[in-house]
């Protein structure tokens, strides 16, 4: 377990500053591609997440939200990288 930590410390204090940040930048794309896999969904930007848009007279009736079709909520941005996703 020591030489692991000497591993580590001596790859940390040869990475640059430039190499910091290509390692946090790939850790926020790998957080967001777990986040678009966990939560591909976002709300419809049209109707925001309430499809049903109900008429002033006959109050009752309503049509669905055009955008999404109903369903109130759209893939997010990036999601179809995970395959569930595409359609
Ligand atoms: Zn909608």
């Amino acid at each position: 377990m020591p030489f692991l930590l000497t591993t580590v410390a001596s790859v940390a204090a040869d990475l640059s500053g430039s190499g910091i940040v290509v390692i946090v930048g790939l850790g926020m794309l790998v957080a967001w591609a777990v986040s678009l896999l966990l939560h591909p969904y976002t709300a419809c930007g049209s109707c925001k997440g309430t499809p049903r848009s109900y008429g002033s007279i006959a109050t009752r009736s309503f049509r669905l939200c055009p955008s999404c079709s109903g369903t109130g909520r759209r893939l997010r941005l990036g999601a179809r990288i995970w395959p569930q996703n595409r359609a």
